[in-house]
């Protein structure tokens, strides 16, 4: 089975609690101590087996191989990949099964991240899910006042990217056409790399 390490969390000493996204499921399941075990670490694709152990609920994670790829070089990406693999995690925690849209969506820009800006593919993606999961808030009025933006308006983004005045958020906004493109496209090619980070950083708000 294949899949991707969304949480690590260790327990009792050496053993840790590994978190994984399959194709259709989320699974969190107890790896023993090995010395001679390849290390694990949050955001990677692996293949592995799981077991039950005898008289506990949990599963035994084994026989992992790590499945690389090579833009794990890249400290930026991998920063940035891991982040969102975080995210994830977290925004999945009550979740045990799933149509199989998150793996897809990882799969997708894991197989893609060494040909562009890892920032731009995770933006991208993080747009298709608000839109997958019906949480997506159109750029023509405030959420927070519920009035709509004039023309001359910047649009400035809170947490989950919802939409709103600068002066109802205190935060500065972005450009209302580039919004617009981004809402509409899910494309980032409008922003300067600035405001890629700018968005990113509203992003790791929390999804
Ligand atoms: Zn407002």
């Amino acid at each position: 089975m294949q899949g991707f390490v969304l949480a690590i969390r260790k327990v009792k000493e050496e053993d840790l609690l590994v978190t994984v996204l399959t194709e259709s499921k989320i699974k969190t399941m107890y790896r023993f101590y090995g010395a001679r075990h390849s290390s694990i670490n949050l955001g990677y694709k692996i293949d592995f087996a799981s077991e039950s152990i005898q008289n506990r609920t949990l599963l035994r994670l084994r026989d992992v191989t790590h499945l690389g790829y090579s833009w794990l070089q890249d400290r930026n990406k991998l920063l940035a990949w891991q982040s969102f693999c975080a995210l994830l995690g977290e925004h999945l925690k009550e979740v045990n099964e799933h149509g199989g849209f998150y793996f897809h969506m990882l799969d997708s820009v894991a197989a893609k991240l060494s040909r562009g800006s890892a920032k731009r593919m995770l933006l991208e993606s993080y747009i298709a899910m608000l839109k997958t999961e019906g949480r997506f808030h159109d750029h023509t009025e405030c959420f927070f006042c519920g009035k709509k933006f004039n023309k001359t308006d910047n649009i400035a983004l809170a947490r989950g990217f919802l939409p709103s005045h600068e002066k109802c958020v205190f935060q500065p906004g972005f450009n209302r056409q580039k919004i617009a493109d981004f809402f509409e496209s899910g494309d980032t090619v409008s922003f300067e790399n600035a405001e890629v980070e700018a968005l990113f950083s509203v992003m790791l708000l929390g999804f």
